[in-house]
């Protein structure tokens, strides 16, 4: 490890998180996917609109259509049906003065027609409908190009699809789409004491957590992982574990990057690889080792489960962002009272759990259950991220803060 890197003091949150963001480039490979497998991966370029979207005049409503110079100035008029056009079965012929089609919605306006009446306007008296004053020319139609015009540019490249998007895409006719490849992700636990849930323990020993949160958190980015399990406390064990991981996009390892007797994980980083920074000036979660190893970016999370979360999401999850090419969006953020005091001291930014409602017209916030950095089942009760700034001390009850909602973290 390098001496400095040993001896600097504790970088801010903006600080870590810029840090971590100047040097990440997004995985370069693309695949092309069938739309319907498409959903939340990363659009590899942008997409134009070859056709305009529709591509035809067609009506927004049941009625009937006409020419705009059919429909009377006042009074009423009359006109002659004289066929149908329906979703996918146009009416052909062309229509003339006083006469109209029957159209259904999404049905082709037929030739010298503009204007669609909606059928709960008008009267009809057998052959023919009755139309009364008022209408509008052009009324009821969707033009072609109303949607997307042709040759626009319809979705950006680094966007991560959404089910709109897909929509979208499939409107233009394109039954696949260019994407960038999963970014891949090794992950191991350390610790001497973690055994899997559904086996016996003995003294002293605890059922792992991080590797089932992380992982949940990394199949919500799409990200494609690799579990190498549980690792002990023994510098071999981690080297070795180390050396596997080495040809991932990124490495996340929880547990062992602390000042105690048996916290290697730092110690091997630099050995093999490169330490960049370890402390940041928060809690939950001070200790995150961010470095290099190998070709991979590596990020030793603190062990206790509530801080491997929330550094998750305050850092990982947007260098994964990052990695796979998406582009950088801040956080959705919103303001809330809070309920009671949260305690903290200066010098350091927190991030308390916390519990969202809506009263009167405001977010009120209220604390989760224990802010105690290994109690998980408040972070599984919270909805929510108190923001509380590194300069504050205590926040008093009926202070206003910035709240993060969970599942709107990047
Ligand atoms: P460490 O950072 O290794 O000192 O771990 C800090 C605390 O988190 C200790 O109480 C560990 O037992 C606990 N811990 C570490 N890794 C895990 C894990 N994967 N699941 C649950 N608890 C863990
Ligand atoms: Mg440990």
């Amino acid at each position: 490890m390098r001496r400095d890197t040993a001896t600097a003091p504790p970088l801010s949150v903006e600080e870590a998180r810029a840090r971590i963001l100047a040097n990440l480039m997004p995985v370069e490979d693309t695949e092309l996917l069938r739309l319907s497998a498409a959903s939340g991966r990363v659009l590899a370029a942008d997409l134009s609109a070859r056709e305009p979207v529709p591509g035809f005049a067609n009506s927004a409503m049941d009625g009937y259509a006409l020419a705009a110079h059919s429909l009377p100035q006042s009074g009423e008029r009359h006109l002659r049906v004289i066929g149908k056009s329906l979703a996918g079965h146009p009416h052909t012929g062309t229509v003339g003065a006083d006469e109209c089609v029957r159209i259904m919605t999404g049905a082709m306006l037929p030739p010298g027609c503009d204007t669609v009446i909606m059928q709960e306007e008008v009267r009809t008296a057998g052959e023919e409908i009755v139309i009364g004053a008022g209408h509008r020319a052009g009324e009821n139609v969707r033009l072609p190009g109303g949607d997307i015009p042709g040759g626009s540019r319809v979705l950006s490249g680094g966007r991560r699809l959404r089910p709109a998007d897909l929509g979208v895409i499939a409107s233009l006719g394109l039954a696949q789409v260019q994407v960038r490849r999963r970014v891949r992700v090794a992950v191991f636990g350390t610790g001497d004491e973690l055994r899997e849930p559904g086996t016996p323990l003995a003294p002293g020993q605890i059922y792992e957590r991080n590797r089932y949160t992380l992982g949940a958190s990394l199949a919500n980015l799409g990200a494609e992982v690799r579990d190498l399990g549980i690792v002990p406390d023994e510098p071999a064990a981690i080297r070795a574990a180390m050396h596997q991981t080495m040809q991932a996009d990124a490495v996340l390892t929880s547990g062992g990057v602390s000042v105690g007797d048996t916290d290697y994980v730092r110690q091997i980083l630099g050995e093999l690889g490169e330490v960049r920074f370890w402390r940041v000036a928060m809690k939950p979660g001070k200790p995150l080792a961010f470095g290099r190893l190998g070709r991979a970016w590596f990020f030793g999370l603190p062990g206790n489960p509530v801080s491997a979360l929330v550094t998750f999401q305050l850092f990982v999850a947007p260098a994964l962002r990052a990695l796979a090419g998406e582009a950088y969006r801040e956080p959705l953020t919103l303001r809330a009272r809070t309920l009671g005091a949260f305690d903290k001291r200066p010098g350091r930014a927190e991030f308390a759990r916390g519990m969202l409602r809506r009263e009167a017209g405001a977010w009120l916030v209220e604390t989760a259950g224990s802010q105690d950095s290994s109690a998980l089942s408040s972070m599984s009760r919270a909805d929510c991220l108190i923001l509380l700034p590194a300069a504050a001390a205590t926040v008093p009850a009926g202070s206003e803060v910035e709240v993060m909602p969970l599942d709107a973290l990047p």
